[in-house]
């Protein structure tokens, strides 16, 4: 391991830790801290976050949350659920942030290469359409403009309302478990920042999204219009529900995390489809499943450890 990838370990860590104690709290009074996150006063929120000033607290989260980072396959790995502001600042993204606020296109062009290289492939992503996806769409267009530089780094970043855009390799190896195939048909719950669904855009043609938040909802419309990914289609309700009038789905990718997975999207997955879907307690970790129909049996396996923002109910 090379100096930078230690401090980019380290600052991994770090961000994995701060989330945790915000989790802490979370799990003390979610409905306090949704009221306390109207939009995106990050930095409020950590500051107002009372875990976070407890040091026993933190040196124990930083402990169990090294270890566990370095037990779980996937941990490591996952996206973050909470947005947060990442308490130590690498030098080069100050560095670039104080040169110049937009690098020049092949620059961006240059790092999202070494996303794909460095983060996605390296972790064993290997289906060469989910590689070429990765390296087209402009994640920097993706993210709000004050996390610019920091789009093609390997983690979640805030997309405001408190939700996050996964991190890249999450969007990949979710990708790459749906299987999508040119001319499938796939359902994607949790649009986002339409960041996911570009990336199925480029995969096939059809391609439906489902948002409860209608804010992130009209500007992830107006993001994929403009970055030519009008064909997406895109709606805004309880994705608890999937969207019916479209179904059967080839594929369905659920980018938020419910307690169980919900009957309506195994319902609509045609015979032969696969659901991708982070199930599991919200703020911790939970499983990611590959669910598959097939002849009308349905059998599931679990893909590993990952961290989501929970699946919210309307
Ligand atoms: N796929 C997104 C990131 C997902 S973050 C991207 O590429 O940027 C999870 C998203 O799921 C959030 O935008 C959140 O508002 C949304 N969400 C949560 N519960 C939902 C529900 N019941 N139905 C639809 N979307 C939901």
């Amino acid at each position: 391991m090379d100096y930078q990838q230690a401090v980019e370990q380290v600052r991994l860590y770090l961000c994995i830790i701060t989330l945790r104690g915000a989790q802490v709290n979370r799990l003390e009074g979610l409905s306090r801290l949704q009221t306390m996150w109207p939009n995106e006063g990050i930095i409020e929120r950590e500051e107002r976050d009372p875990a976070m000033s407890r040091p026993a607290l933190r040196a124990i989260l930083m402990i169990a949350a090294s270890l566990f980072a370095a037990a779980v396959p996937g941990c490591a790995a996952g996206p973050q659920p909470l947005p947060t502001t990442f308490p130590i600042p690498s030098a080069q993204a100050s560095r670039t942030a104080s040169a110049s606020a937009t690098p020049p296109a092949d620059s961006w062009t240059q790092s999202r290469l070494a996303m794909v290289r460095d983060q996605i492939q390296a972790r064993g992503v290997a289906n060469p359409l989910v590689l070429r996806a990765m390296e087209k769409v402009p994640r920097h267009a993706f993210v709000p403009e004050r996390y610019r530089e920091e789009s093609y780094r390997d983690y979640p970043l805030p997309i405001g309302e408190g939700q996050t855009i996964s991190q890249p390799y999450i969007v990949a190896l979710m990708t790459e478990l749906i299987d999508p195939k040119p001319g499938d048909r796939v359902l994607e719950i949790g649009t986002g920042s339409g960041y996911q669904a570009a990336v199925l855009a480029e995969i096939t043609e059809e391609v439906y999204s489902v948002e409860i938040i209608e804010t992130l909802a009209h500007t992830a419309r107006a993001r994929l219009d403009a970055l030519g990914y009008g064909k997406v289609h895109s709606n805004v309700a309880d994705g608890y529900f999937g969207w019916e009038e479209n179904a059967p789905y080839d594929a369905i990718v659920v980018t938020a995390a419910p307690d169980h997975i919900p009957q309506p999207l195994v319902g609509q997955l045609r015979d032969g489809g696969r659901l991708v879907i982070p199930v599991g307690p919200a703020g911790f970790f939970q499983t990611l499943w590959v669910v598959e129909k097939q002849g009308g049996k349905i059998t599931s396996r679990s893909a590993g450890a990952v961290t989501f923002v929970p699946l919210t109910r309307r």
